[in-house]
């Protein structure tokens, strides 16, 4: 890093200083910005442009351009020299600004007579907030020191619009920060719809003294909370109970190696040095490595610098005092909005959340297994949200739409109140049918399960209606833990989801973890393609110990009662007798160490690859029941990534070849007179739950909230005529007989949406 001598910055953030603390109102103090940069710079424009909207700037102040020019001159991100530098975030410079690539000529602005232009980016932890603009009708070449000093202040310019402090009654133009509405348009990970008040993961930090005082206490305090921050990674450490290793000690440790590395405390001094706060001086790197963080492909480095921003936030979080954890005030409509969470700190939200709203995140991440599981909207993939958002804001959660309005308009609103209404009159009638059985008009029953997974799930069961659990995920309560769970503490959660269910059955899957499903503690294995790789009853078969461990507690936890267990992802026959015969070996010895063994047990296999539909005679005979995982079973029928947004929905469920295949799948149980279930996530989805009960299932297994409207619409319907509108479209050349079942049930005045 060059040496800078940094004593331009000083004297120029002093006279900011000077001029901030002055009584001006907005559009005065920035023009007297203008002015005081152009004065100290010796240049004869100097302009502010802050953005309007993501994709628009404005000028918003100058001294030396047109005033009329100001608030009426637009550009868009992007378009010349000054809308590059907002695109790239980088500063620029040239001493024959009409020359340069990229020049836009602004006629009204009368800018034609300067030749010299530096330009730098107003950033704030690496959002482009506007544009800082120096010109010089002669051609000179602007000195590194010069473009750093502008850097400088531009920081604090960044931090004052933060603040509002350019911003004035009426002026519409300089709209407030986090005033104006704002819409995400991201990806639904769970169905819902809430209204709240923003509650930030990451409290959203303001400083209000971006210059300093005095560089030395500013350098005296940046130590301070260095030394507190290394403290803390420390106590983590030895808190952690993984002193043997895995994936979150590597984190704690790449964070200590950050938080002691000379390189980075250098260059925050080196901020200070020029006359900034410590803060802003954390800032300014947090900006940099943000904006690296968007350029680097490479997923083990885009980590790293990941790491760095948290400990960027941390070490920020210590010198603003916000040290502590903020659950304690927890608004009583909360919508969490974070960049990303773990599934286990979602947890500890819990329900007192109304919904989620992540700017990162996956539908298929572990946080969105929670929000299912606590049945709690969650809008992932939420551009900007984190940035937009500030504690206590309105906002509206459209899990069903995928998206988030933030302080909307009041037409957006009321729209929304009407879906609200909407739903809980759909609410009211789906509790009328809890008791009823889902009977079709032509006299055919079919069995609705639920699919749990943490204890969370389990007061649904009895106020969904379900007729059991279809399929216990065992691998959620591994998924939230840092250490492999300790045999006493499994049983002891497998015996009170049994005690929960009463005379219901509970089907536990054993461990289905590898592909998407990493255990925190579980070495990363590279794999070219995890989706087909070494995970579920593979992983089960070839560590064995985990399985001794998981069957052991099961039979515990049992004591005496019944116990139904599967296995996931059986592919070929010997798959299933292999773990089959570990558990009767298992039993015996707990028999032999006198432990209270089932009273009865049932030993299942799932159903997820194509494969096992055309498996052996024999395995329908020795299978107690088989339950088809449609989620992995479609992915690999059509050889589309569930997880891959691109083709995920490209195959429909009622796609006529997918159908047929659950058909055959179900006619083959039924010749051996194997009970068949399906518990993926379409069989939750009415249409399709309709659909598969017409191919001849009679259990579906769902999450709670979907069992309502799968049984309005079965008690709505005759099984056979639907099978006939089926026939009818097959029969047709269609590829998938969605439309022709649709326009059916609306033709009856059926409840299928
Ligand atoms: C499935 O694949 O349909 C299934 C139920 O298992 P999971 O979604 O947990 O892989
Ligand atoms: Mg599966």
């Amino acid at each position: 890093m060059p040496e800078r001598k940094g004593v331009q910055s000083h004297v120029l953030l002093k006279r900011l200083r000077d001029t901030l603390a002055e009584q001006a109102q907005g559009q005065a103090r920035l023009d007297k910005i203008t002015h005081l940069i152009a004065d100290s710079m010796e240049a004869e424009v100097c302009s502010i442009y802050l953005r309007r909207d993501e994709r628009t700037l404005e000028l918003c102040a100058t001294e030396g351009l047109n005033p009329e020019a100001v608030h009426q001159t637009r550009m868009r991100v992007g378009q010349g020299l000054v809308g590059k530098i907002a695109d790239k975030a980088h500063p620029f410079a040239t001493a024959n600004a009409p020359d340069a690539p990229g020049f836009r000529y602004m006629p009204e602005t009368g800018e034609e007579i300067y030749s010299s232009f530096v330009g730098v980016p107003i950033q704030r932890v690496g959002e482009v907030l506007g544009v800082l603009v120096v010109q010089n009708k002669v051609a000179r070449e602007y000195t590194e020191d010069e473009i750093y000093a502008l850097e400088v202040v531009a920081m604090v310019i960044a931090e004052m619009t933060e603040l509002g402090a350019f911003t004035a009654e009426g002026q519409q133009a300089m709209a407030m920060p986090h005033q104006r509405t704002f819409f995400a348009q991201g990806q639904s990970a769970q169905e819902g719809v809430a209204e709240g008040h923003v509650l930030l993961h990451e409290p959203h930090i303001v400083i209000a003294n971006p210059v300093a005082d005095d560089p030395e206490t500013e350098k005296q305090r940046l130590t301070d909370a260095i030394t507190e921050l290394r403290a803390e990674i420390d106590r983590m450490l030895s808190a952690d109970q993984l002193a043997a290793g895995g994936e979150h000690r590597e984190v704690l440790e790449a964070y200590k190696m950050f938080a002691n590395d000379r390189g980075w405390r250098e260059r925050m001094e080196q901020s200070i040095a020029s006359g900034l706060a410590a803060e802003v001086a954390v800032e300014r790197d947090q900006s940099n490595t943000r904006t690296r963080m968007e350029r680097v492909q490479d997923p083990y480095l885009r980590e790293r610098l990941h790491d760095l921003d948290d400990l960027s936030n941390r070490l920020l979080r210590i010198l603003t005092g916000r040290n502590g954890n903020g659950s304690t005030d927890i608004p009583e409509d909360a919508i969490l909005v974070a960049r990303n969470i773990g599934p286990a700190e979602l947890l500890d939200y819990g329900k007192k959340l109304k919904g989620v709203v992540l700017e990162e995140g996956s539908v298929a991440s572990h946080a969105a297994i929670v929000a299912r599981a606590l049945a709690i909207p969650l809008v992932v993939q939420a551009a900007r949200i984190t940035r937009e958002a500030l504690n206590n804001d309105y906002i509206l959660v459209d899990g069903d739409e995928g998206v988030a309005h933030l302080r909307p308009e009041p037409n957006v609103a009321t729209a929304f109140h009407e879906k609200v209404a909407m739903r809980e009159q759909a609410a009211e009638e789906y509790g009328t049918l809890r008791d009823l059985p889902a009977t079709s008009t032509d006299g055919i029953n079919i069995r609705l399960e639920m699919n749990a997974g943490l204890m969370a799930d389990l007061p649904s069961l009895k106020g969904s209606g379900a007729e059991g659990v279809g399929l216990y995920r065992t691998e959620l309560q591994f998924l939230l833990r840092n250490t492999v769970p300790r045999r006493s503490d499994l049983s002891e959660r497998y015996a009170r989801v049994m005690d929960a269910a009463g005379e219901l059955p509970v089907c536990f899957r054993t461990l289905d973890i590898g592909s998407d499903k990493v255990l925190p503690y579980m070495k990363k294995f590279d794999e070219p393609n995890p989706a087909m790789g070494w995970r579920a009853i593979r992983l089960g078969l070839d560590r064995p110990g985990v399985m001794r461990l998981q069957f052991q507690s099961l039979i515990r936890a049992a004591k005496g009662r019944p116990l139904k267990i599967m296995f996931p992802m059986i592919a070929q026959f010997d798959e299933f007798r292999e773990a089959r015969d570990r558990f009767y070996d298992q039993l015996e010895k707990e028999k032999a160490r006198r432990h209270l063994t089932p009273s009865h047990i049932q030993i299942g296999a799932m159903l997820e690859t194509p494969s096992l539909a055309f498996a052996p005679d024999q395995f329908f005979d020795m299978a107690d029941f088989i339950s088809i995982g449609g989620n992995d079973l479609k992915q690999f029928f059509f050889a589309a990534d569930r997880e891959n947004e691109k083709v995920r929905r490209r195959y429909d469920t009622l796609n006529v070849s997918y159908l047929t295949f659950i058909e055959q799948i179900a006619a083959r149980c039924d010749r051996f007179n194997t009970p068949v279930s399906f518990c993926g996530e379409d069989a939750g989805r009415p249409v399709e739950a309709l659909a598969f009960a017409a191919m001849g299932l009679r259990i579906l297994s769902m999450r709670p909230a979907s069992i309502g409207p799968v049984k309005r619409l079965i008690r709505a319907v005759s099984l056979s005529e639907t099978k006939q509108v089926i026939d009818d479209a097959r029969a047709t050349g269609q590829q998938s007989v969605r439309p022709a079942l649709e326009s059916w049930l609306k033709q009856i005045d059926a409840p299928y949406r």
